[in-house]
């Protein structure tokens, strides 16, 4: 297989002399290998490989006990486990599975026959990341999903709200994005929100978290360590959105401005949704005078910011009361 896609497979087996056929056998993968439990978790903890291969009768800390301990970290459980045994009576079997074993081969083992079965586990392995990764990722934009938004915020709100820490959220929606649709058609609309997930991509760094969280409505959370990141960073994604040159396959521009709304984590802020309803009334607000704007509560137990970016010039005035964002609006 080529290098980028060799799997890893760490062996554990006390005797030499199988390790060394087990090594040759899998000459095909990067093989890490250990002589007893102690020393395949210390491993573990610097690398991880995609199949374990474990005996079961070793001394000290025997196989069992060490599959076990490999299934009670959240980061290790996911890697299956094939047990290579010369224990094959039916309660030993059974006891492999219960702990958490995925597999197991006979010893003495058959080359072609442990061969499939590495390559089993490796295949599993791998479709199990993808669909992890799939399930927390929006396919569209390549930015995390609302899932996943809610999963990394979730630990930041805490943080923040245990530390005493400023943590801004963010709620963004494309303006009119449904006469976007309606006007250039779908894949169009699929464009705009490619290119928005791009800026927010670009402008959002590592410590921050946003995710696209429904049609065309973006959620961000901004870790302040500084006064004034937040409503800086809003206003420098509705600029950039607002810059973007995206056109129809005719060559027709597509307007494309957001609304933003701004809301800080206070002593009344009891959840995560809390605080992203406050960023959303914000977001309304934004809605209603009249779009391509920041609107933000007052930062707490800081200098009073100014509550509302001016309106940029040229923007559309507001025509009639706005349904609520989310849809289009
Ligand atoms: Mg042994």
């Amino acid at each position: 297989m080529p290098p980028e896609t060799r799997a890893k497979v760490l062996v554990v087996e006390d005797s030499q002399t199988n390790l060394d056929i087990l090594m040759r056998l899998l000459g095909d993968y990067d093989v890490m290998a250990a002589l007893d439990g102690p020393t395949a978790l210390e491993i573990l903890e610097r690398e991880l490989p995609d199949v374990i291969l474990l005996d079961i009768v070793m001394p000290g800390m025997d196989g069992y006990e060490v599959c076990k301990r490999i299934k009670q970290r959240p980061d290790w459980q996911g890697i299956p486990i094939l047990f290579i045994t010369g224990k094959t009576d039916e309660p030993s079997i059974v006891h492999a599975f219960d702990v958490g074993g995925s597999d197991y081969v006979a010893k003495p083992f058959r080359s072609k026959e442990l061969l499939a079965r590495v390559r089993i586990q490796v295949e599993y392995r791998r479709a199990m990341d993808t669909l992890r990764t799939m399930a927390v990722t929006d396919a569209l934009t390549g930015l995390p999903n609302r899932r996943a938004f809610f999963a990394d915020g979730l630990p930041l709100f805490n943080e923040a709200r245990a530390l005493g820490h400023p943590l801004a959220a963010m709620m963004l929606d494309i303006d009119h994005f449904k006469r976007i649709n309606d006007r250039y058609g779908h894949a169009c609309g699929d464009e705009v929100l490619r290119r928005v997930g791009g800026v927010l991509r670009d402008l959002v760094s590592a410590r921050e978290l946003c995710a696209r969280v429904g049609g065309e409505e973006f959620a961000l959370l901004v870790p302040e360590p500084e006064t004034g990141l937040a409503l800086a960073l809003a206003e420098r994604l509705r600029n950039r959105i607002e810059s973007l040159v995206v056109e129809t396959l005719g060559g027709e521009p597509i307007a494309t401005t957001a609304s933003i709304g701004l809301a800080w984590i206070g002593p009344e802020t009891q959840t995560l949704d809390d605080l992203m309803a406050q960023a959303d009334d914000q977001l309304y607000r934004a809605k209603r005078a009249g779009r391509n704007q920041v609107c933000s509560t007052c930062r707490p137990e800081s200098p009073p910011l100014r509550p509302q970016t001016a309106p940029p010039a040229g923007t559309a005035p507001e025509s009639a009361r706005s349904p609520r964002p989310g849809h289009g609006v």
